[in-house]
């Protein structure tokens, strides 16, 4: 298709689609239930049903799914069909509006921490109408929060909803002090930028890892990696550039707004980056992303990983989660602005994210746990597992001069005084330049870098919106029982500065210097691994915040920390069987028969000359001889190890015993294995090499 105009969201029941095809009273009720939130009138939800359900036939649909997000990380839909029988024995498309905002579903088999008890095994899903409804595959998917019969959050999406509600009413309260009344709701923006690898798909089956748990378990580093440096932006190969355009259309056509694609630094690594949108819909949208990134590959004979850490010895792939608030007068509130009442309120908004990042720490960082992502946070190409901000120098050196009451630079006589003097204008683009940071400021927006690239976007942004809502009740507290609002503001900006500034940090977030810094000068949390970080996340403090702004019951809470730590394990564990099967099944038997190889060429070339000397034989099998019993020494001890933690029941415990004993036991067998790979003949070895698999593309 050609007409990109056309072609962009044809797939989607969109605003204009609507407003086409409903009568207009529907259409703006319809429209008042999304602005304010409301439960949609069953009349209402009749008609927008069956305009829907026309629609979707039209685009050959046949089908409609509750389409939401569970909490395993993917996304999970029911598909039924419009097919209804008539008295006559015939067929009717039938699609009500009950069916629309409602959907029930056995859902017992999804994770609920325990939420819902056996005996109530049905859950039901919601229609978020904020997130309109498209079509994937002949379905029309219908974007959807899922509960339990209770009321509890199942899912991602419900949750978010809620702290997006918790940020609004709070940046309201702040904005009416400005004097804003025009303002009528606020929402929170994201971008993610989205990291990935493509490999040739026939290998990629070829791997039992890759096919089981997404990350090669054993492979020994080619020759070359990534050291040239000649893969970052580089020239794209034609089979890539032909992937990246399918793939564009397809999101294209679900209204997703696919915008730049540059390879990234490892080879065959790539990376997408979206226009940002609305928080709810930026996370059903990149959970389409990869849904489709993978759905595509496949159509071009690839394999799209979205592991954070596919390659040992090769930059992972992360998600940045760029943010910011936004009024629906389309004002973005961390832009600096130009006048002394604009920087004002931009200073106060800055403030409330360095508040809250530096005390919701643990929070953000328990967003990002996951055992995938261990690999990859501290690990030199992506931010330490220290949380930090970095907001350039111009910027601090602003903040510097208002809790000194100094002025900004030496010129200026005055010290600065906020709503009286302007602020300096900051480049933007040297404000982006430091990529080590975990936390940065981009000039009119926050870039989150520690997001692992298969992880849905909900849990950080919860946290982000969360904390900064609290931030911000806290400011208007404040401010509203102030007498002088101009001194007031500045006392606080002043303060909040003064016993936030040590999560500020400009420098390089990858030096081992900064993380002795970090943790034994500034007291910053270093949650090295999920099992170190999870914990937190009940924390007094954490369940207060979020109970405070409606965002999570205690008992959502609990339920949540158990599916983490549930997830964690059972990663972990499944890592571990998939290493035992492929040692013990291929890898042991590959080499033996090598060596017999060998062995048979010693025997033939003694017979047909006794004298010869078979050196590179004799010592390649004595090598490889003794690599197989260390390997089947560390096998034993990996299975050993794995029956030990069948034995132990508390979620908590277990993810422990997985990250101190399952891992190194892991790490001990696939080290004889990768140096038994070096000497060993490559048409020999059962899997497809690393130098095979990131060098497949071509
Ligand atoms: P880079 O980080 O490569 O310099 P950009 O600054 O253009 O690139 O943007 C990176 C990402 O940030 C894009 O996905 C973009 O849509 C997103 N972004 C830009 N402005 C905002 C905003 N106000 N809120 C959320 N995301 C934003
Ligand atoms: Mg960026």
């Amino acid at each position: 298709m050609s007409n990109i105009p056309e072609l962009f969201a044809s797939m989607v029941f969109d605003n204009a689609t609507m407003k086409e095809r409903l009568p207009r009273e529907t259409y703006k009720s319809l429209m008042k239930t999304i602005s304010d939130g409301k439960h949609l009138d069953l009349a209402v939800a009749n008609v927008v049903a069956n305009a829907m359900k026309n629609w979707a036939i039209e685009k050959g649909a046949t089908h409609f799914t509750h389409w939401f997000q569970p909490m395993t990380g993917v996304t999970a839909e029911k598909h039924d069909s419009f097919i209804s029988p008539t008295a006559d024995g015939g067929i009717i498309m039938e699609f009500s509006g009950k069916e629309l905002v409602k959907g029930e579903t056995d859902a017992s088999s999804f994770p609920s921490g325990g939420l819902r008890a056996t005996f109530e095994a049905r859950g039901y899903t919601a229609w978020d109408p904020t997130s309109y409804a498209f079509i994937k595959d002949g379905t029309l998917c219908i974007p959807t929060a899922y509960c339990s019969f209770g009321g509890e959050a199942l899912d991602k999406k419900t949750p978010l909803l809620r702290s997006m509600e918790a940020i609004n009413k709070q940046t309201l309260r702040v904005l009416r002090l400005f004097g804003n009344e025009d303002v009528t709701s606020v929402k929170t923006t994201v971008g993610p930028e989205q990291e990935y690898f493509l490999i040739d798909e026939a290998l990629f089956n070829k791997r039992k890892d890759l096919i089981y748990t997404g990350r090669t378990l054993f492979g020994s580093m080619p020759p070359k990696g990534q050291e040239m440096d000649d893969h970052y932006y580089g020239t794209i190969i034609p089979k890539v550039v032909a992937y990246m355009k399918e793939l564009d259309e397809e999101l294209w056509k679900l209204g997703i707004f696919a915008k730049t694609k540059h390879n990234e630094v490892a080879p065959a690594q790539h990376e997408l980056a979206p226009i940002f949108t609305t928080t709810n819909i930026a996370t059903d949208h990149n959970q389409l992303t990869m849904e489709i990134m993978k759905k595509v590959a496949h159509k071009h004979g690839l394999a799209c990983l979205l592991h954070e850490k596919p390659f040992r010895g090769v930059n992972g792939s992360g998600k940045h989660n760029n943010w910011s608030i936004s009024t629906n007068t389309g004002v973005n509130l961390l832009e600096p602005g130009e006048t002394p009442h604009q920087n004002a309120q931009f200073l106060l908004f800055l403030c409330a994210v360095i508040k809250a990042v530096n005390e919701y720490q643990d929070l953000l960082r328990v967003g990002v746990a996951t055992a995938s992502n261990d690999h990859r946070l501290g690990a030199n190409e992506a931010p330490p597992a220290v949380i930090s901000i970095f907001l350039g120098t111009e910027l601090t050196d602003i903040l510097t001069a208002i809790e000194n009451d100094s002025a900004y630079d030496r010129k200026e006589k005055e010290a600065l005084k906020i709503g009286v003097h302007v602020l300096p204008k900051f480049p933007k683009d040297t404000t982006d330049r430091n990529r080590t940071s975990p936390f940065a400021f981009t000039g009119n927006k926050f870039e989150f870098r520690m997001l692992g690239s298969q992880s849905s976007i909900a849990g950080t942004n919860i946290a982000l919106n969360t904390a900064v809502a609290e931030e911000l009740r806290q400011f208007a507290d404040i401010l509203e029982n102030a007498d002088d609002f101009g001194n007031a503001l500045h006392d606080l900006i002043k303060k909040t500065i003064s016993e936030n500034k040590n999560i500020i940090f400009n420098g390089n977030g990858y030096d081992d210097a900064w993380i002795e810094e970090a943790t034994k000068v500034r007291g910053l949390h270093n949650y090295r691994a999920t099992p170190d970080a999870l914990p937190h996340f009940v924390d007094e403090n954490n369940i207060k915040l979020y109970k405070t702004h409606k965002v999570f019951s205690e008992a959502e809470m609990y339920a949540r920390h158990e599916i983490h730590f549930e997830n964690y394990n059972k990663l972990i564990r499944i890592e571990a069987l998939t290493m035992i099967d492929m040692a013990s099944k291929d890898i042991l038997p590959a080499v033996c028969g090598y060596v017999k190889e060998l062995s048979d060429t010693v025997i033939s070339k003694k017979n047909a000359c006794p004298s010869v000397s078979c050196l590179y034989e004799e010592k390649t099998i004595e090598k490889l001889s003794s690599l197989c019993n260390e390997i089947y020494e560390k096998l034993g001890e990996l299975r050993e190890i794995v029956s030990e933690s069948e034995r132990i029941y508390d979620s908590q415990k277990l993810s422990r015993f997985c990250c101190d004993n399952i891992i190194p036991a892991m790490d001990n067998l696939r080290a004889p294995v990768d140096e038994a790979e070096e000497i060993t003949c490559e048409k020999n070895w059962p899997y497809p090499s690393y130098g095979d698999l990131l060098f497949s593309v071509k």
